[in-house]
């Protein structure tokens, strides 16, 4: 039997490996999805299948539990809420991985110290995933307010909080006293939730990651403690994964993780009066300067995704197409609310990838650009970005001031996801166009078929 269950685990990790390679092309990533969700049934079984193993009424009730609030939460979720999805998913995992330390470390033999250590080490990162995510959760669903969270000698309090928790997990090491684990596992949960107060704005999806990172690593660790080769493979990966993804997700924003991590984004630091005056265009005006532009841009943004518009923005361009208008769509990194999340939407209107360019591909093209036309996009085409002291400094920006014209369409004055005023909008060469963004398009559509 422990053979056969140790074959399963084998295959359970090979399948969530070859998942996570189809997940990195939206071609084959719902398949991807499927092979990992796979390995996790085989998992699972495996487990139960355990020598010893019992409990079986009280498992069952947990997993029906878990199966139908998961299938309801994830059939209801909108795509502008996936990221406090994923934290709050996140957190569940982190929670476990705690949770099989605490029984470990209360009673369970180890069969040596450094992998009584690595559980203590695992219990440490996963009790600060669960309450971190849980706070950014409840940030990003608008339960607590979004913006940082910070009162005097902040990182003095969380440092001796975090200095606690490690030195409380290593007396840990020589003793089962329960007492003292209760006091290291408030700890570190409270280190969590210290740890996530002060970061806000557009720190939040980095954060979010970051903790996913951090339950790959809590996974990892209490794999090694238990002896589960599953937990230690899907760990390792998904430890590995979020760390790249965090990477990736501050140099998109220019900024370092420590200065994430540190907090404080989305508080102006003085400076940055916005000068000029809104000017509205209506929708007749907008479809003759589109129709008769060679050249026009789209840069969409979360209020693309909120309105639900990425069809009628593919409509307008292919109009635009068949009045010989050549048309690129313009992407950057954090558009949205998630990695990709412009990707998603466009493909899923069936815009071809090759309209589609990076940051760094089309900024050189915009001065070339009759009209660079901003879906419900506010932070990423923000000058902000370039003053010293703006909460968005350092953040790459889409050079949308740069094209002969901008047309702006979005609601009315709201602010971006940083909360911080866009000079763009004011500028010389903009013009706002007010509304819904898919009640905007579809306008335009009709304006120009009229043209
Ligand atoms: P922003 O959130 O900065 O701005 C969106 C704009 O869309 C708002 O100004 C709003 O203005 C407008 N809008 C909202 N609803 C509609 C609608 N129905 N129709 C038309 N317009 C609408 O979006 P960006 O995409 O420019 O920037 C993303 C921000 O989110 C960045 O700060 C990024 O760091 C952050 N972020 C990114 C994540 C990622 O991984 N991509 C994850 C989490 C955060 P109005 O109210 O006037 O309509």
């Amino acid at each position: 039997m422990d053979n056969f269950i140790q074959l399963i685990y084998f295959l359970t990790a090979l399948l969530f490996i070859l998942g996570l390679r189809r997940m990195s092309s939206p071609a084959t990533a719902r398949s991807g999805v499927l092979w990992a969700g796979g390995a996790m049934v085989l998992a699972t079984l495996a487990t139960l299948l355990t020598p010893g193993m019992g409990n079986f009424a009280l498992i069952l009730v947990a997993l029906v539990i878990g199966a139908v609030v998961a299938w309801i939460a994830a059939k209801r979720v909108q795509m502008t809420d996936m990221p406090q999805m994923v934290a709050i998913y996140n957190g569940m995992g982190g929670g476990a991985a705690a949770a099989i330390a605490a029984v470990e470390l209360l009673g369970g033999e180890f069969s040596a110290l450094g992998i009584k250590a690595l559980a203590v080490l695992g219990a440490l990162i996963g009790a600060v995933s669960f309450t971190g995510s849980g706070i950014a959760f409840a940030k990003l669903q608008g339960l607590m307010p979004g913006r940082p969270v910070q009162f005097p000698a902040q990182r003095v309090v969380n440092l001796v909080v975090l200095g606690l928790a490690i030195l409380l997990g290593i007396l840990l090491l020589p003793t089962q006293a329960g007492g003292l684990i209760l006091v290291f596992f408030l700890a570190a949960l409270a280190f969590g939730v210290l740890m996530t107060l002060p970061i806000g704005g557009g720190d939040m999806p980095v954060v979010i990651s970051l903790y996913n990172a951090f339950t790959g690593l809590a996974v990892g660790f209490e794999g090694f403690a238990i002896g589960n080769p599953a937990l230690i493979v899907a760990g390792t990966v998904v430890g590995a994964a979020g760390t790249l993804l965090t990477l990736l997700m501050a140099r998109a924003m220019n900024r370092s993780l420590w200065s994430v991590l540190v907090g404080g984004f989305g508080v102006e630091q003085g400076g940055g009066e916005v000068t000029g005056s809104l000017k509205p265009i209506d929708l007749e005006d907008a479809a003759v300067m589109l129709g008769y532009a060679s050249k026009v841009i789209f840069v969409p943004g979360y209020g693309m995704a909120v309105a639900q518009a990425q069809h009628k923005l593919r409509e307008l361009a292919d109009v635009l197409e068949g009045k010989g208008v050549e048309v690129k769509y313009a992407i950057h990194p954090v558009a949205g609310r998630m990695p990709g999340h412009m990707n998603v939407l466009l493909a899923e209107a069936g815009v071809p990838y090759e309209q589609l360019y990076d940051l760094e591909e089309i900024n050189p093209e915009f001065p070339q650009a009759d009209v660079a036309v901003v879906i419900g996009a506010n932070d990423v085409v923000n000058p902000a970005a370039r003053r010293p002291g703006s909460p968005l400094y350092g953040m790459p920006i889409l050079d949308v001031d740069k094209a002969q014209n901008a047309i702006v369409i979005k609601r009315g004055q709201g602010k971006g996801f940083a909360g911080v005023e866009n000079e763009l909008f004011f500028a010389e060469r903009t013009r706002m166009l007010y509304g819904d963004a898919q009640g905007v398009l579809g306008g335009l559509v009709q304006a120009l078929k009229r043209l």
